[in-house]
């Protein structure tokens, strides 16, 4: 079963595809994408009469392999897939759900923010969207760069990303309770790394489902990607980052990587290196004025090596300034050349 799995180099924390009982009755299904993070958790809740899939990958060769081998593992079957919860609207967690959610009848689950985000961006308005994306980078000093789906060839881009239609989704809002085989979860709604991120709390035995909210090693890409989007990303992170901090946790299942117990801990640490970041970018602001793209230059210094690491870097930097901003240590400033300078107010 493991051959079904291609090789490839990693790094030696890096979790490689597999399936594991993380919890009692809880299977982490991790598998390849074409990524920075180059691997996604699924997570399978396992009923007596059934189970339930958290984000569904993408289904790209080699993820579609390990998922095979993770359900024979784990001997799940599609048959009695009974619901899916999709955390948030990116790729790597909604690719497979339309076939999943076609294969299996399951009920899917969705906040209605992210669902509007899956019908805009994975169905066939795409280039419009993207268009006007491009437009924002370039006025924050990025050149133009290639998104990575714009390689794909649209026939394949359909295996690989196809979500259910608006009328299959069920919407949950923050505070529901969703009842999954019989276990009651509540539903948290945690914008910031998405406007309609949510992450799944099991309070009688503390099991806390991460989404992309928090992870362990590496700290969630909180970036302003559109003018189309909640305007002040990083805020309302660190919001949702406090409104988590305090769940009596026992163990998280996060989107990336491996589970862990201290979730105040590392919400702490997350926390303090935004507020990190923030010094740096204000101090490179004292010596002149610049936009998005010059400050990420310093600050990463040559580690954006894709397409797909650049955007997200310089997306970041401009949630950090536009937070300083909003919090009144920023000012904007349109040049002659249609370019958004940032100066210290
Ligand atoms: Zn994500
Ligand atoms: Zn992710």
């Amino acid at each position: 079963m493991q051959n079904a799995v291609p090789e490839r180099p990693r790094r030696a924390d890096e979790p490689l595809p597999e399936a594991r009982e993380v919890a009692f009755h809880i299977w982490k299904i991790t598998v390849p994408i074409p990524f920075p993070l180059r691997t996604v958790n699924m997570h399978a809740l396992v009923g007596e009469d059934g189970w339930v899939l958290v984000d569904t990958g993408m289904g790209t060769p080699d993820a579609r392999a390990a998922l095979k081998a993770g359900m024979e593992r784990a001997h799940l079957r599609l048959d009695n897939l009974r619901a899916i919860v999709l955390t948030h609207h990116h790729p790597d967690h909604v690719g497979l759900s339309g076939e999943l959610h076609e294969k299996s009848g399951a009920k899917v689950y969705m906040h209605p923010i992210d669902e509007t985000a899956i019908q805009i961006f994975w169905s066939h308005a795409m280039p419009q969207r993207f268009g006007r994306v491009s437009k924002f980078f370039l006025q924050h000093g990025l050149p133009q760069t290639q998104l990575w789906l714009s390689h794909v060839e649209p026939r394949t881009m359909d295996d690989i990303i196809r979500v259910p239609p608006h009328e299959a989704i069920t919407m949950v809002e923050d505070g529901d309770e969703i009842d999954l085989l019989g276990e009651r979860y509540q539903v948290i709604w945690t914008p910031g790394h998405a406007d309609g991120q949510i992450c799944l709390f099991r309070a009688r035995d503390g099991v806390f489902l991460a989404a992309d909210h928090v992870l362990p090693r590496i700290t969630p890409n909180i970036g302003l990607y559109s003018q189309n989007e909640r305007p002040n990303p990083l805020q309302d992170y660190l919001a949702s980052l406090a409104k988590v901090a305090n769940l009596p946790a026992r163990i998280v299942l996060p989107g990336h990587g491996e589970p862990f117990a201290d979730l105040k801990g590392r919400t702490s640490e997350i926390a303090l290196h935004h507020e990190e970041r923030e010094a740096l970018l204000l101090a490179m602001l004292k010596e002149q004025p610049q936009h998005a793209y010059q400050l990420a230059g310093q600050l990463f210094q040559g580690r954006l090596k894709s397409d797909e690491a650049l955007r997200m870097g310089v997306a970041e930097v401009i949630a950090h300034l536009e937070h300083m901003r909003y919090n009144g240590l920023l000012q904007q400033e349109h040049t002659a050349d249609d370019f958004i300078l940032y100066t210290v107010a």
